[in-house]
């Protein structure tokens, strides 16, 4: 047994799917300890849209630790958060017309969920917060309260509280209209419904499975907040920083929500940085009553900041998410339509793709086989059922040819049996 399986929890979780030791990376590939590549349609769950060690990344994160650039700072002010805040906001908000204030709130996406709940509630005086069937938020206690996952919820061991789930565009596959339920509860006042504090959406869902709100739902649902003074969060946590197409997966729909949650690719390198963005009326917080250590990672400021300028001053990263995503929607439909029998459906938008299949153990037999072939993909899903692909952003379209043909043979494989 190795000091994997002897000292580490059992909770470790991505290792057992991958039983290998992982050594270097580069770009879309990560190579094992006995040199084996593997391409890397998986990317750190979202966190590594611009590839393993981007070298335009490297390059400006080496220089800075070189001159002895500030590590560690809490919320001090230094050169590097300067930079980083005027960067965002020249590269990102201003050009969006998205007027913002930024807070740091702790390292992950879930630190971000929890600062963007709180802050919901105080400025409110509400407690409830509406979620959406199949969340995903994260694994702290607020952020475990909007997430839909039974096991994940299970694991919190105390009741989870003031939230309430509605269900997700095409929950009862188009046979209601949108928001009938939600909106009846809010109107009667006989509904039982506490009024909410805010609503907390992903555009598209990762860890529910891949299912990628309709761009009306979401205009929809922005609508409906505004009608009834509801906040809106956009969890922006795994389908921001370009996943979708834009930046900001809610770009599309053309919404402002009042609260934006990031983190994964937001450091651009991998290191941890998550950031609450909120309309900037809602900054009634008291100095220091959300805190951390971990707040200020200069690091993850300086490639955060590399990552802005190199990748989002024109739209080519977004065009050829764009396009690469639509290669591989089609590669999918392809094989939902050579496996009719199978009852496949192909999910997902820009870069964030999905095939569903009708078992969890299905899926997991295709990943399975895909990484017998050298390729790392997950499943996701309440019951794990749908084979995911979050390949970075700057794969090349060779790798996203070897990536398909490996998909379409594992496939084969599983299917045939
Ligand atoms: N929100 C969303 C939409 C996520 O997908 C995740 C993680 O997968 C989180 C929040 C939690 O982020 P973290 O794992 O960094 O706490």
């Amino acid at each position: 047994m190795s000091i994997f399986e002897t000292l580490e929890s059992e909770v470790r979780s991505y290792s057992r799917g991958w039983p290998v030791v992982f050594d270097r990376a580069v770009g879309s590939q990560l190579f094992a300890e006995d040199g084996t590549a593997y391409l890397d349609f998986f990317a750190g769950a979202g966190a590594l849209n611009y590839g393993h060690n981007n070298p335009v990344l490297k390059k400006a994160l080496i220089d800075y630790i070189s001159r002895d650039g500030v590590t560690h700072a809490l919320d001090m002010y230094t050169v590097a958060k300067r930079d980083f805040l005027e960067t965002l906001n020249d590269v990102l908000l201003k050009p969006r017309d998205l007027d913002y204030k930024v807070i740091f709130p702790g390292p992950g996406g879930a630190n971000a969920v929890e600062a963007a709940l709180k802050l919901a509630r105080k400025v409110t005086g509400k407690e409830s917060v509406i979620n959406f069937t199949n969340a995903f938020h994260g694994m702290t206690l607020g952020a475990l309260s909007v997430t839909g996952n039974s096991m994940k919820r299970h694991g919190a061991g105390i009741p989870l509280v003031h939230a309430t789930p509605m269900p997700y565009d095409r929950y009862f596959d188009g046979a209601y209209p949108d928001f009938l339920y939600f909106e009846r509860l809010l109107e009667d006042s006989g509904s039982g419904l506490n009024e909410p504090a805010a609503v907390i959406v992903e555009t598209v869902q990762g860890e529910g499975g891949i299912n990628a709100a309709g761009l009306d739902w979401l205009q929809g649902l922005a609508e409906l907040c505004k009608r009834h003074e509801i906040l809106l969060i956009v969890d922006d946590v795994q389908m921001g920083c370009g996943r979708t197409g834009p930046f900001f997966s809610f770009e599309d729909a053309g919404i402002k929500p009042d609260i934006v949650c990031l983190s994964k690719s937001i450091g651009g390198y991998g290191l941890p940085l998550a950031l609450t963005l909120i309309r900037p009326d809602l900054d009634v917080w008291e100095p220091g009553e959300h805190n951390g250590t971990f707040r200020g990672i200069n690091p993850a400021f300086v490639t955060a900041t590399e990552a802005m300028r190199t990748y989002w001053r024109d739209d080519e990263l977004e065009k050829s998410t764009r396009a690469k995503g639509e290669r591989i929607g089609a590669a999918f439909t392809e094989i939902v339509e050579r496996y009719p029998d199978a009852e496949l459906t192909a999910k997902g938008r820009g870069l964030a793709r999905g095939l569903e299949f009708t078992s969890g153990e299905l899926a997991g037999q295709v990943c399975k086989a895909a990484f017998e072939r050298g390729l790392l993909m997950e499943t996701s899903g309440p019951d794990s059922e749908v084979m995911k692909l979050l390949p970075p952003l700057t794969v090349s379209d060779a790798e996203v040819e070897q990536g398909l043909e490996i998909i379409g043979e594992s496939v084969r494989s599983v299917l045939s049996k």
